[in-house]
């Protein structure tokens, strides 16, 4: 499972990396990494996002 981040709407605010329960999404000096071994899909990250740039895909 993964968190697809739209890297032309993500904003860097960081508020997506902070509210993931297990500490799947890293803000990396240009872009967001989801790391998709992580991710149990639980959609915390995709309802936070103020610019909607995130999409949880199975
Ligand atoms: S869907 Fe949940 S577990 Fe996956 S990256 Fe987003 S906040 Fe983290
Ligand atoms: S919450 Fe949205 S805008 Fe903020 S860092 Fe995450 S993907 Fe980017």
């Amino acid at each position: 499972m993964t968190a697809k981040i739209d890297k032309n709407k993500c904003c860097y605010c960081g508020g997506c990396t902070s509210v993931c329960p297990v500490g799947a999404l890293q803000l990396k000096e240009t872009y967001i990494e989801c790391d998709a071994t992580k991710c149990i899909n639980c959609g915390a990250c995709q309802k936070i996002c103020p610019v909607g740039a995130i999409k949880v895909e199975k």
